[in-house]
């Protein structure tokens, strides 16, 4: 069989071997670090990503356009049917513009508070044009403290959303519903964790009563805490008859959060995200039949993931399933775009023999995709390289499959 890799279009190929090799390359990471940190801060015309022509054009064919979507619609949707005539699904798309978020805190009791607050405005108008981009079967994420200091002072005290944050999420909700369109509420820090949460169950009352989860709440497998939460709201979802959509990561706020909530090591974060996974497409797990009122609700499960061990053992235990006829739940895999190529090409060939051996597929793969303008992207940018800076040893192999798969390409053309 052809190498994961050999699915990459060849102009895609060439420069995802450029930026592996940079990355992987702890010599050439350090200053590139530093350059994109320099141009994420203001500058005078000459170093501003925005207004340089000759900086424009770089940063954009070398790293934009290697882990971002598009500057505009025709862009995001240009790289969106890129995406899908590989192969995946669809795509997971959010706007990279963020709000202040844990910036000086509202008073929600302030008239003028009450007012239209320009922030959720921003925020809802920006969202309103991502989901207007994608449709049938992709997501639209949500980060709600993008929406603004009013909104995260909700979240982080308990309180209800500002009335106008309310609104504008049915609005978002119902235009995704006529779109065909999932959402994901993206986990954030635990400060805010809770109030997102809530909001996530209460859309999900809402809007996951038929055979299909239109929302999913995201659960960080690092916390000790998760398991507990989430067997919380697999009671809720049972007992009030709703679908729950899961949307299973490891954690992004390892640097800022109190470090005691988190599990002690890598491994046992490892064990505690296979854990999950297994039990919630076992249905009845072990680890839960210490709950003897435990009976799996309706759910969906969305791994979201680029660890390629933790990938194959869900895959494999769906497959299992499927041979032995017992009942599946729905599984999707994804991967952010520019990332962990090898994981997502892998399940995408797995998917190939599927259709040809049993006529459906086990587990349906996506990209996610962040659009913007640079300037609004350099700091998604900026955690990317520092992501891939932390996992040196899979940078490496996917830059050594790369080369490995440029070098297949080129004797494949001399050996005619
Ligand atoms: C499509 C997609 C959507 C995502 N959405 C969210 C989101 O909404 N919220 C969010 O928080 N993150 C999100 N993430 C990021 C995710 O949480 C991880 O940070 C990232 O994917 C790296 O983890 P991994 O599972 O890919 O695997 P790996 O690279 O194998 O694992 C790295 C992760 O392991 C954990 N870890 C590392 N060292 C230790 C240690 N010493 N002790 C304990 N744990 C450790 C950390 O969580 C770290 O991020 C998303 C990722 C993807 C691909």
């Amino acid at each position: 069989m052809l190498p994961p890799h050999s699915l990459l279009p060849t102009g895609m190929l060439l420069r995802s071997l450029l930026v592996a090799g940079i990355t992987s390359h702890p010599m050439l990471l350090a200053p590139g670090l530093a350059t994109l940190k320099f141009l994420s801060k203001p500058r005078g015309p000459l170093f501003n990503v925005e207004r340089n022509p000759l900086l424009h054009s770089i940063v954009k064919n070398v790293l934009y356009n290697h882990f971002c979507a598009g500057e505009n619609g025709s862009e995001v949707k240009a790289t969106i049917q890129n995406i899908k005539n590989m192969g995946f699904r669809g795509v997971i798309l959010t706007y990279a513009k963020e709000g202040p978020g844990k910036s000086d805190e509202k008073d929600q009791d302030d008239p003028e508070s009450r007012q239209a607050d320009p922030e959720i405005e921003a925020w809802h108008q920006g969202v309103l044009q991502t989901v207007q981009m994608i449709g049938d079967g992709d997501f639209l994420a949500l980060k709600l403290t993008g929406a603004g200091a009013a909104v995260t002072t909700a979240l982080s005290h308990g309180k209800p959303l500002p009335t106008q944050m309310e609104s504008a999420l049915v609005d978002l909700c119902d235009e995704a519903i006529r779109r065909r369109v999932n959402i994901f509420l993206d986990a954030e820090q635990q400060h805010v964790q809770p109030g997102i949460d809530k909001v996530a169950l209460d859309l999900m009352r809402r809007y996951n009563r038929g055979n299909v989860a239109v929302v999913f709440n995201t659960y960080q497998a690092y916390l000790k805490s998760t398991s507990v939460t989430l067997l919380d709201h697999l009671h809720c979802a049972k007992q009030e008859d709703f679908m729950i959509g899961i949307k299973l990561v490891r954690g992004a706020y390892m640097s800022t959060e109190p470090r005691h909530l988190i599990h002690d090591t890598k491994a046992e974060t490892d064990a505690s995200y296979d854990l999950i996974a297994e039990n919630l497409i076992q249905g009845q797990s072990t680890a839960w039949k210490q709950d003897e009122s435990f009976t799996s609700p309706r759910l969906q499960l969305f791994l979201a993931t680029h660890n390629r061990a933790s990938t194959l053992k869900a895959q494999e235990l769906q497959q299992s399933r499927t041979n032995a006829g017992l009942p599946r739940i729905q599984v999707q895999y994804g991967q952010l775009l520019g990332m962990a190529d090898e994981v997502s090409f892998t399940l995408l060939q797995r998917n190939k023999q599927d259709i040809h051996n049993q006529g459906f597929v086990t587990g349906e793969v996506y990209k996610c995709l962040t659009w913007g303008t640079i300037g609004d992207c350099i700091f998604y940018l900026l955690r990317r390289a520092n992501e891939n800076k932390d996992a040196v040893s899979r940078t490496l192999a996917e830059y050594q499959a790369l080369r490995r798969e440029v070098v297949r390409r080129i004797k494949s053309v001399f050996s005619f």
